[in-house]
């Protein structure tokens, strides 16, 4: 997700050790997508050769993105609304009807996953060889 991500935005500079701290939950990748398309619409490209991205994750329940350099308070705001809109979608599947379900774990899930989940735990502790 985070290689087809830096792939279709080209102009977005990411910084050295991103790929490590970086990782994007597959039903936040249309938000994160869009996202990065509306800052490289906004932006010249002189303007985004003043800044990086020195993470994208998930952190208590939304996806949380780190800039790192100059960039202009509409960018900054950008990404805020980026980790409020993720906190209302699954991170599992996109689903639009999300809600942060685990505060414990921080995740964000939709009711169907949540239970698919809890499914696929309760299967790998009953069948420890599968
Ligand atoms: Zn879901």
């Amino acid at each position: 997700m985070l290689t087809r991500l830096m792939e279709a935005h080209p102009l977005v500079r990411w910084g050295r050790s991103a790929h490590l701290t970086s990782t994007i939950p597959d039903g936040w990748y249309d938000i994160a997508d869009a996202l990065f398309g509306e800052i490289e619409a906004c932006l010249s490209e002189d303007e985004l050769a003043l800044f990086h991205v020195a993470s994208i994750c998930p952190r208590r329940g939304q996806l949380l993105i780190i800039l790192e350099g100059n960039y202009t308070e509409e960018i900054g705001l950008l990404v805020d609304g980026l980790a409020a809109l993720s906190r209302l979608i699954c991170q599992e599947c996109g689903g639009q009807d999300a809600l942060f379900r685990h505060p414990a774990v921080n995740l964000t899930l939709c009711d169907f996953c949540e239970h698919e989940r809890g499914v696929r735990i309760r299967r790998s502790r009953s069948m420890p060889n599968r």
